[in-house]
């Protein structure tokens, strides 16, 4: 289901230029792609505007077309959600429905609305089923219910794969999205009871080493996760936004090979501060879903030559953004 309609160099008719607006532009995705633009020193015919919530609650339909009505985009990248890690997921399945449900309509259907010609949304390897063959692929992400931990946040991001398939059928839009896998990098929420396994640790690892006390891990350190760094899913998304034309989703991922167990994720952040404490797993706290391996298949069929970031480097890199950011870092 390919849209005729190549976005590629097609731009505002009035003023020939790609006008790109990002909600959630304030979080840990929306923050590396502004620091990949800067790398990239911006492309001619593209304008950049980044949202936080404070420039509009996108749970609230008047302030999202107050918003849309302001920067008129061409194009969007929708990154705003709630989002959190299992434990918060656990503890509030309906608040990530429900927020999740209104944001992405009033996202998707503003959107629509004002011609917005191109929507790349953010779907996450967490919405995959909970009973499934691996490695999963886009093909699949319907199939059987999602983890029980988290169904709230699934069943909301899924339905934006109906979003996107219904807004082609009936209205020919090219509004798509990607799926990656668990990311991590500067900017994230380190905020331990609520964020995801990699920030919590690095926080946990640095209090640990400031006080002289033992890491906690939670779970049995056994589930198994694919991470993928946050500036290389920057760089992704912009490939995404420019290039592809689908409207089915894409896993943007390393491959299964680069799985890694969360007691290996946490033994890599051990290295990084050169934690010399004790590391105690605590079995008392879940695991959630044990593993939801994500084929890059397609991906590589588009871009075999994608380099990833190696995962001690970028475990390294947030380490250290993190300790010398610890004065402004979420948490
Ligand atoms: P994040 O760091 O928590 O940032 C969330 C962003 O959404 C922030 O900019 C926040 O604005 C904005 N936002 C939240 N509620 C909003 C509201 N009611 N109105 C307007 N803006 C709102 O999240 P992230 O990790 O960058 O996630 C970005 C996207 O990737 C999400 O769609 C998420 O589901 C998806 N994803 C994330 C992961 C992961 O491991 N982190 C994995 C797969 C997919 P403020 O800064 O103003 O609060
Ligand atoms: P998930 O990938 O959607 O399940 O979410 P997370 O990023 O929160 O990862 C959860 C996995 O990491 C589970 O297996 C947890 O038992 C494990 N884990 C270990 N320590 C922590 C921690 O400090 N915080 C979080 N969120 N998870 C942890």
């Amino acid at each position: 289901m390919c849209a005729d309609q190549r976005i590629h160099g097609k731009m505002d008719g009035d003023t020939g230029k790609m006008r790109v607006m990002v909600t959630g532009g304030s979080g840990l995705v929306g923050k590396a792609i502004q620091q990949v633009l800067q790398e990239e020193g911006g492309r001619e015919g593209e304008e950049w505007v980044f949202l936080s919530s404070k420039d509009a609650n996108l749970l609230d339909v008047a302030e999202t077309r107050a918003v849309f009505q302001k920067h008129r985009p061409t194009h969007v990248i929708h990154l705003a959600a709630l989002v959190g890690g299992l434990f918060k997921n656990m503890r509030e399945n309906l608040s990530f429905w429900r927020s999740n449900i209104y944001i992405n309509d009033n996202v998707l259907q503003t959107a629509h609305e004002f011609g917005v010609q191109k929507v790349v949304s953010c779907l996450s390897t967490c919405i995959f089923p909970q009973n499934t063959t691996y490695p999963i692929d886009e093909t699949m992400v319907h199939n059987g219910p999602p983890h029980d931990s988290n169904f709230g946040y699934s069943y909301a991001k899924r339905m934006i794969d109906v979003h996107n398939r219904a807004y082609f059928e009936q209205s020919g839009r090219l509004y798509t999205a990607v799926i990656p896998t668990n990311v991590f990098g500067p900017h994230d929420n380190f905020n331990i009871e609520d964020g995801h396994v990699l920030p919590g640790l690095i926080h946990k690892t640095y209090i640990a080493e400031r006080e002289g006390t033992a890491l906690q891990v939670w779970g049995s350190g056994r589930a198994l996760r694919q991470f993928i760094y946050s500036l290389d899913l920057a760089r992704l998304f912009l490939w995404v936004l420019r290039e592809y034309n689908e409207v089915e989703p894409i896993i943007l991922s390393v491959g299964p090979e680069d799985e890694v167990s969360i007691k290996e994720a946490a033994e890599a952040v051990v290295k990084a501060f050169e934690f010399k404490g004790k590391v105690i797993y605590d079995t008392s706290k879940a695991d959630g879903q044990f593993k939801k391996t994500a084929s890059n298949a397609k991906l590589r069929k588009y871009l075999p030559d994608f380099t990833f970031t190696p995962f001690h480097k970028a475990i390294k890199e947030t380490c250290d953004w993190f300790v010398a950011n610890y004065d402004i870092a979420r948490k």
